[in-house]
């Protein structure tokens, strides 16, 4: 019988021996010799064994221990628990069966006996471990990855965060936890269907494995939740290299993705947090780096947020709030409010603005900036976003029975109830319903409204017009609105956001901005409306440069319907500017 090894020679594979009885030295030549074809790494402890598979990791551990019989049993289970897919090997003395029976019972794959081997038992045992190392790591690619993108998934992505923060704990180097997800994925994919709605997460996910760095990892946990972790040097700024791979990312999503005859183009929503800053929990950690990227979804734009605390203190708000919203819902809780507006050319109220507020049985009255964008995440904008059209048309019918007639109302609709389906159909109900004049009613549309799927977006507007209902387009300035793009929409008014009023008299800034927008809502034959004036100043430069309408503390906050009705009827002869 040849005592040479034959090992599969494709790859260089390593073995690492762990001799802790100087056992090597009885190893004939050849075994050393053959193994020379592969990496054979020699240690004589089990420590440095450990520390040596730590640093540099061996397909196959071969503990070779002649004197420490009894302990055999116990050291393999430790070696096992560190690496579990490492096969082991024992050289050993003489074993008796029931002895050899517990060493695989502690997860050796094979033991030889030192004084009966042979090369080709023992090459043979080693070719196994090979086949089965390498079956393992098959195993664990499936067992890590997720299918549908190839990156990793939740399982690996959890165990890789839970070993890199217990090594930085001597390394000193830093992490950084990012969670993405697309905005209004729901919507997509029941709008253009769940096939669609994969290829976009497949594409997601490939833009994302271009960009990311070497040290770092990518995995999909969710639907289209994304979670990546970033390792850094204690000497790097892990914000500014988060922030540079971000950006490029982000940058990849401008391009937009193709399937079938659709492009669209995603925006995604993005938060992370840091190790040690915000804690070695892995688990905090990526609840942390979900809450900052709730953060990010309140701007409709692909935004990222770092942690802070104050997020989770919001957080425990909406913890709070969130499950009592559905019954506040039910037992009438919400109301709204009315601010009137005051057209400039003839000191008149107008028209009013609908604002919706919580009349929370414990809080008080709450304000909408606390529960909207709550509502908002959990989709309940959808049923609440109803029941504020069929209030304010109820409420609009109350003043028309008291001979009050308004010019326009304007409710605001929120740019996620565009997500539901039957939006047209839903409103169209409501006013049958309530015999609405839809001449009156004016949809308060955000910016961010007009870059979600727009081609959805413009129709939806052009049946709700149809019905006669019309539109403005609210906080202007903020966002990203073309004038080019306002011509090819159905709106009427805009209304400038009232961070450009308050220091318009103070900045020259500001100022031309008003004037510009003016101006040019005016050549295209639209309304402006000012909001948030809050003095005479603001009042008088808006007076001179033209604005049509103003609205504003000033004049009035906003205020129940019945004192809103109260001061229609009193002053029906106007508020004089
Ligand atoms: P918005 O649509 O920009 O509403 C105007 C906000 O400015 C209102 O705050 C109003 O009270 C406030 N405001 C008006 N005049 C002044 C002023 O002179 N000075 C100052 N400092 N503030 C002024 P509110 O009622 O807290 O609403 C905040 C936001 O919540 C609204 O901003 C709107 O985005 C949202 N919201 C309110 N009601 C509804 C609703 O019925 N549906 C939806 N989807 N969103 C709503
Ligand atoms: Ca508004
Ligand atoms: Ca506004």
């Amino acid at each position: 019988m040849s005592k040479a090894l034959r090992l599969e020679p494709d790859r260089p594979k390593s073995i690492l021996l762990i001799d802790i009885d100087g056992i090597s030295r009885q190893i004939p030549e050849a075994l050393i010799e053959s193994t020379r074809k592969h990496r054979l790494v020699i240690t004589h402890t089990f420590s440095d064994g450990m520390l040596c598979q730590k640093q540099n990791r061996c397909d196959v551990i071969l503990l070779a221990c002649n004197t420490l019989k009894n302990l055999l049993p116990k050291i393999i289970s430790k070696l096992h628990n560190f690496q579990p897919d490492v096969p082991i090997i024992i050289l050993a003395p003489d074993l008796k069966d029931d002895e050899g029976e517990l060493l695989i019972q502690s997860n050796a794959l094979d033991y030889v006996s030192i004084s009966e081997y042979t090369t080709d038992t023992l090459s043979r045992s080693i070719r196994y471990a090979f086949h089965s190392s390498e079956q393992l790591q098959i195993i664990n690619e499936l067992r890590d990855s997720d299918s549908m993108t190839g990156l990793g998934n939740r399982q690996y992505f959890l165990r890789t965060l839970e070993s890199s923060l217990e090594s930085i704990k001597t390394s000193g180097n830093k992490l950084a936890i990012i969670s993405l997800d697309i905005n209004n994925f729901r919507a997509l994919n029941n709008r253009h269907g769940q096939h669609n709605g994969d290829t976009v997460v497949i594409e997601l996910g490939q833009r994302i494995a271009k960009n990311i760095t070497d040290t770092s990892i990518a995995a999909r946990i969710g639907n289209d939740e994304f979670t990546l972790l970033i390792e850094t040097s204690p000497f790097e700024d892990v914000k500014q290299m988060v922030t540079q791979m971000l950006n490029r990312i982000i940058h990849s999503l401008n391009q937009p993705i193709q399937y079938g005859n659709v492009e669209t183009s995603i925006k995604c929503s993005i938060g992370i947090s840091l190790a040690p800053e915000h804690g070695y929990d892995p688990e905090q950690l990526v609840h942390r780096a979900v809450l900052a990227r709730q953060e990010s979804k309140k701007a409709f734009d692909t935004r990222y947020t770092f942690f802070s605390s104050e997020l989770e203190d919001s957080n425990d708000l909406y913890s709070e709030l969130a499950p009592e919203i559905a019954f506040a819902l039910r037992s009438n809780q919400f109301v709204l409010h009315y601010q009137p507006q005051i057209n400039l050319k003839t000191g008149q109220i107008e028209g009013a603005e609908t604002l919706i507020r919580w009349n929370h049985p414990e809080r008080g009255l709450l304000y909408p900036d606390s529960f909207i964008p709550i509502c908002e995440q959990m989709g309940l904008i959808v049923p609440i976003g109803y029941w504020i059209i069929h209030q304010a048309c109820h409420d609009l019918n109350n003043l028309i029975r008291e001979g009050i007639h308004l010019e326009h109302l304007g409710v605001n609709l929120s740019f996620r109830q565009f997500g539901d389906e039957n939006l047209v159909p839903t409103i169209e109900r409501i006013l049958n319903k309530t015999k609405t004049d839809t001449s009156i009613l004016e949809l308060e549309l955000t910016e961010s409204t007009l870059h979600d799927d727009q081609d959805h977006v413009i129709s939806c507007l052009e049946s709700l017009s149809e019905m006669g209902l019309s539109f403005s387009l609210d906080d202007f300035g903020t966002g990203y609105s073309s004038f080019s793009m306002l011509q090819k929409l159905p709106i009427d008014t805009i209304k400038i956001d009232r961070s450009f009023i308050t220091d318009v008299t103070v900045c020259d800034d500001d100022a031309e901005i008003v004037r510009a927008i003016i101006n040019l809502a005016h050549n295209m034959g639209k309304k402006v409306i000012a909001e948030g004036v809050e003095n005479q100043d603001q009042l008088d430069f808006l007076v001179s440069h033209n604005c049509d309408i103003v609205q504003g503390f000033f004049f009035s906050r906003p205020v129940d319907f019945e004192t809103f009705k109260h001061t229609l009827l009193k002053c029906s002869d106007s508020v004089a500017v």
